[in-house]
């Protein structure tokens, strides 16, 4: 059996967030119990014990200088990591700091490198990663003869490895620092209660262009659209998600939300995000729209319209209903 490395970095506090844990679940499906783990951060004793149940070797770069995400020093720790396993298949979540760097390292090391893997199996008995291609229409299986291939894994498509903490033996990989451009001084991030994107929410919400559009009085309601939403979306913690039609209206001079930007778009030419649950509100469901929800468990919509593009397949269940009056009731049940 090939050799198997799987890099996670590890939190501030030396542990494993949720995508690496999912990424041991994923590496298991083609090395149970025979993974060697290869770990970066300034401290690397929680997480070990995390994966501990898991690997057969677990080797790590640690120090200050590998605390923070940096090109420099992510992409020195990475290729030692790769040399000291031997490794063939190299392994790890698509978080922003693995995306970044991994490509880079798959360069120096003369392999290949995948994206967006939503699953590994062994078919035949060599490696296979599954992927979506052309906007999450088609799904593909494929295997690579280069070696080292990496392979970045998207998160939200496995459960967390589950396995209880246990004793670590750790093999420690010393690189030395290369030299650095850039120093981290610190993050800035609005407060986590302000943010509207949540990719871990249980709930996708969305809110479509009716919500700025003339109601049944005659007049657009954009105030109270914004404040029911953002209402909503305390009382739920769910995630915002917006159609095109709505995220575009701000560069045509219309009502606009301004709790919403491109970023929160969902659809072809926006995001595709994984979320148990979704509600689509004041938005008719058209294909480009719709594709988005893709990996979205249970969808739900709320339109006037009882022949919106919902009705049509799209939606479990539709609620004729106008959206206005039915966030009102929600919140006030959520409160
Ligand atoms: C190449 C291409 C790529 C595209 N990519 C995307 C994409 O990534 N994402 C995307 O979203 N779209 C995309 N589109 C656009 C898409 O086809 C639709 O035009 C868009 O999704 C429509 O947005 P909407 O449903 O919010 O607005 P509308 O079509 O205007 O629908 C508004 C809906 O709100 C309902 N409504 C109004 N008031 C109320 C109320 N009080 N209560 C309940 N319902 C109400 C109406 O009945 C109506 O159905 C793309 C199009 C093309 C051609």
């Amino acid at each position: 059996m090939e050799k198997i490395l799987l890099l996670l970095h590890t939190e501030p506090d030396g542990s494993l967030a949720r995508p690496a844990l999912e990424a041991v679940t994923a590496a298991q499906a083609l090395a149970p119990h025979r993974l060697t783990i290869g770990l970066i951060g300034a401290s690397v004793d929680t997480g070990a014990a995390q994966a501990a149940g898991c690997s057969t070797r677990i080797l790590a770069v640690t120090g200050e200088p590998f605390a923070q995400s940096r090109y420099a020093t992510d992409a020195a720790a990475a290729e030692a990591l790769c040399r000291a396993a031997e490794a063939e298949l190299v392994l790890a979540p698509s978080t922003a700091r693995w995306s970044r760097v991994l490509p880079g390292v798959a360069l120096r090391l003369n392999g290949r490198i995948d994206t967006h893997a939503t699953a590994l199996a062994r078919q035949n008995g060599v490696p296979a990663v599954t992927r979506w291609f052309y906007r999450q229409r088609i799904e593909a299986v494929l295997t690579r003869a280069q070696r080292p291939w990496f392979i970045l894994l998207d998160p939200g498509c496995c459960a967390p490895y589950p396995g209880a903490p246990g004793a670590a033996q750790i093999e420690t990989v010393v690189v030395e620092t290369p030299a650095c451009r850039t120093a981290v001084t610190g993050i800035q991030a609005p407060p986590a209660g302000e943010q509207t994107i949540r990719p871990d929410a249980k709930l996708l919400f969305v809110a479509g262009a009716g919500w700025t559009k003339k109601q049944s009085d005659g007049a657009v309601h954009a105030a109270e659209a914004e404040q029911l939403i953002l209402g909503f979306l305390h009382a739920s913690q769910g995630s915002l998600g917006g159609s095109k039609s709505l995220v575009d209206q701000s560069g045509e001079g219309e009502a606009v939300l301004k709790c919403m930007t491109h970023l929160n778009q969902v659809g072809q030419t926006g995001s595709t995000p994984r979320h148990p649950k979704g509600l689509s509100t004041c938005c008719h469901g058209e294909e480009p729209h719709t594709v988005g929800w893709r990996f979205v468990t249970e969808r739900r919509a709320i339109n006037l319209d009882p022949s919106c593009g919902w009705a049509r397949g799209k939606a479990d269940v539709l609620y004729v209903a106008d959206a206005f009056q039915v966030l009102r009731e929600l919140i006030a049940i959520l409160r």
